[in-house]
């Protein structure tokens, strides 16, 4: 990638300078991280893999205890391999994007028959991988391997559009900011991984989207937001679009026994992969009134009581209306349905969506 500014002599001085003020500030404050190797120690590209990919839309915080866990369960990236897939799915319940699981577990299986059990240090080599994308093989290279790599997540774009008083808006001004961090990052072998890391905690705790606290921050003397006073107004964000509402039926269906109908959802689209409640097609909000329930369901009669959950996706709100039935008609054939006992029903880990469902229903 071209950086903005040439490389001469003035750039290059100002380049470590930031470095080094970045680096000093780790030194004394930086966040301790379930996976982060501790000073002096290389960090465990396994810890490093999961992490990153936990952390993909989702914060620090919802993160550590499910990182726990799965180091618990799963010490070395051989065990993960190894795993059942729904075992993998049920553990990741709650975390949200559920293709991140499969990813992961496809990825494990790969790294562990195909190399060993050893990752890459290559960046074009880790994007080889499943579930592994432009950032997370930066991350992975740069923390992980201390590889110089331009490690751009949303926390290092705040600063860069601050620190150089990008006004262009995101996320259409993205390139521009990526460019930026790549001008402070290209080749530069002085502690890629603590680099990256500390812009990552400097974003999480100083220059935080709103009231930054520019007071405690490192590169304040040259920081160009800063100095114009319109920190608070940085990045600029392109206008959102309303979410598209849809609608749809969930089905709380129990047998005489008083087992619930469950359906594992297919391993393309949302939710893939997951088990859950048996639902309708969700459709676009203002053609609800033409939602059918499925098929298998022809004669089962509903209770008339009105309920419903509201569950929001990054892309679209959805409602879903809960029908609650007693039914013996249900097939039992049906591909991927299955009646589970209720008191069986805390033992899966479902997604949230569901878990709100099966409150209301059971
Ligand atoms: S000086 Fe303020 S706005 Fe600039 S990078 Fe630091 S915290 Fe962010």
């Amino acid at each position: 990638m071209a950086s903005l500014k040439t490389n001469n002599k003035r750039d290059a001085k100002d380049v470590q300078e930031f470095r080094g003020q970045i680096l000093s500030w780790y030194d004394k404050h930086a966040r301790i991280l379930p996976w982060r190797a501790e000073k002096g120690q290389k960090a465990d590209p396994y810890h490093v893999w999961l992490s990153e990919i936990m952390l993909q839309q989702t914060t620090v915080g919802a993160v550590i205890p499910y990182f726990t866990k799965f180091l618990n369960k799963w010490p070395r990236i051989q065990d993960l391999a190894a795993a059942e897939r729904d075992e993998i799915m049920s553990e990741w319940a709650g975390l949200g994007y559920y293709a991140r699981a499969r990813n992961l577990h496809k990825c494990a299986q790969v790294v562990t028959e195909e190399l060993s059990g050893v990752f890459p240090q290559d960046e074009a080599a880790l994007k080889a991988l499943p579930g592994i994308g432009e950032y997370t093989s930066a991350a992975i290279a740069a923390i992980a391997f201390d590889r110089p790599a331009t490690v751009v997540d949303g926390n290092i774009e705040r600063i860069m559009a601050r620190y150089f008083a990008v006004k262009d808006a995101v996320p259409g001004a993205k390139k521009i900011l990526k460019s930026h961090a790549h001008y402070l990052s290209d080749g530069r072998k002085d502690r890629p991984g603590d680099y990256a890391q500390a812009l990552m905690d400097i974003g999480a705790s100083i220059c935080t989207p709103r009231s930054p606290k520019c007071g405690l921050c490192p590169i304040n003397q040259k920081c160009k937001a800063h100095k114009q006073g319109i920190e608070e107004e940085l990045p600029a964000r392109e206008k959102k679009l309303a979410k598209p509402q849809k609608f749809g039926f969930v089905y709380w269906v129990q047998d005489k026994q008083g087992r619930v109908l469950l359906h594992r959802r297919s391993e393309k689209g949302m939710l893939g992969g997951m088990i859950g409640l048996p639902t309708s097609k969700w459709v676009e909000r203002k053609k609800k009134r033409g939602v059918e329930h499925p098929d298998y369901l022809d004669g089962v009669a509903f209770e008339t009581k009105a309920a419903s959950i509201h569950h929001s996706f990054t892309h679209f709100d959805l409602e879903l209306a809960l029908k609650r039935a007693i039914s013996v008609s249900v097939l039992e054939t049906q591909d991927n349905y299955f009646w589970c006992d209720k008191s069986e029903l805390k033992t899966i880990g479902f997604p949230s969506l569901f878990s709100k469902a099966i409150r209301l229903g059971g």
